[in-house]
């Protein structure tokens, strides 16, 4: 039913953008407001008869900016969706496309183990405003359905779940959604070019472009790739979220995201084969490693059936050091003993980055939930960097926990 797809095709065979003087990277524009030829053109641009991304006429750069447009049409041959739209931050993508889908008296069903930032979100800010939120497990279909109710709007989901690294039958959430009417989101921060959410019938794919899509560790930025329609929906000068809470993509920062891009296949590669090396050594040293490309990964053959080929898993592993004591321990010895990684939140930098999620990205999650969706006080997030030689990696990380395991 999915013919295959390679986003890293999609992204090379959509038009290039040169720079004003024929450069062979793009030109920023950083105008806030744009000159208008004629008078008469000023209301059908505000009527909507005229699009700024179909017709060229720009307004203002919190509604269109050219720049951003540019990295909109990528994201959207990546995700293979109609349309994307860059935002400020991934927490604003995901709000924005929940507030312009729900209103007071909607609820939502979400997987238990999304992003902590995600999951106060609907914890905590959502139901301030009256629109309710029940998590259930990710992998337990039946539990999904019976949390249905009339008036649910959306399904969400992260395609690799933060931190626990469980992973989301996307066909079978999105094959409920579709059966009941509802919006089905998926975050798919972790897994870009990996897995293409779309092709397996999410309907909004979000992203935190911060992490893997950038890989600087030097902006915040995120992408909602959704329908022209929705896409329009969150433009639309009287009721669009986007528009109107203003979680404008700076044209500086979009132009970064759209120089890096093109190594992103690169880059995902890579992260994944160092991953999977270092996953692997873990295992053999007898270790509680948790990694989707080890074939013993609950999901591996679930995350196998969805991946895009030659991709890899990803560079996200987990470490179950048991206690939180123990895995503040480890990062101390990898970071100031044998130089492996860095102490950051975070993911997707060059450099490896170390948390332990439970009393850092995780914290707003209550200490039951956290129970709950299988989370681990000791549990250590890696996010394994491409910078060093892998032999060099190997030997730092089997030192250090050597060191803290014996
Ligand atoms: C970081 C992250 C977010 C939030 O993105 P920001 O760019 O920090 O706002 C959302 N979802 C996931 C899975 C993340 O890792």
């Amino acid at each position: 039913m999915h013919a295959s797809f390679d986003p890293e095709l999609a992204l090379t065979q959509i038009r290039r953008e040169f720079g004003e003087h024929g450069g062979v990277a793009p030109s920023i524009e950083r105008s806030s407001t744009f000159t208008v030829m004629e008078p008469g053109m000023v209301p059908e641009i505000f009527t909507g008869q005229r699009a700024p991304d179909r017709d060229g006429c720009y307004l203002y750069s919190r509604h269109f900016n050219p720049t951003v447009d540019v990295l909109d049409r990528y994201l959207a041959a990546m995700e293979n969706t109609e349309f994307a739209v860059g935002t400020a931050s991934g927490m604003s993508a995901i709000a924005c496309v929940i507030l312009q889908i729900c209103r007071a008296g909607d609820h939502i069903v979400s997987s238990r183990t999304v992003y902590g930032g995600t999951h106060a979100l609907l914890q905590h800010l959502l139901p301030r405003h009256g629109i309710a939120t029940t998590f259930v497990n990710p992998g337990d279909t039946a539990a999904l359905e019976a949390a249905i109710t009339p008036k649910t709007r959306i399904l969400f989901a992260e395609t690799l779940s933060n931190p626990t690294l469980a992973v989301i039958d996307i066909r079978a959430w999105a094959a409920i959604a579709n059966a009941h009417g509802l919006t089905f989101i998926v975050d798919n921060t972790f897994t870009p070019l990996i897995i293409s959410p779309a092709r397996h019938g999410a309907h909004i794919v979000v992203h935190s472009m911060t992490k893997y899509i950038n890989g600087a560790s030097d902006l915040v930025a995120g992408s909602i790739c959704c329908s022209r329609e929705f896409g329009h929906a969150l433009y639309d000068l009287q009721s669009g979220c986007v528009m109107l809470l203003g979680p404008t993509l700076d044209p500086r920062a979009a132009f970064d995201i759209i120089q890096r891009l093109p190594h992103l296949p690169v880059r995902m590669r890579e992260h994944g084969r160092r991953a999977m090396a270092i996953a692997t050594r873990l295992k053999a040293l007898g270790l509680p490693v948790i990694y989707t490309g080890l074939p013993d990964h609950p999901d591996h053959d679930l995350f196998m059936s969805m991946a895009n080929p030659g991709y890899g898993f990803g560079g996200m592993l987990a470490l179950d050091c048991g206690t939180a004591e123990r895995a503040n321990t480890l990062i101390g010895v990898l970071q100031n003993e044998v130089n492996f990684g860095l102490i950051a939140v975070s993911l997707g930098y060059f450099d490896t980055l170390m948390s332990v999620s439970s009393s850092s990205t995780s914290s707003e999650i209550p200490d039951d939930e956290q129970k709950e969706m299988n989370l681990s006080p000791g549990l250590l997030r890696i996010s394994v960097g491409i910078t060093g030689s892998i032999e060099s990696r190997l030997e730092q990380i089997t030192t250090g926990v050597k060191r803290v395991f014996a």
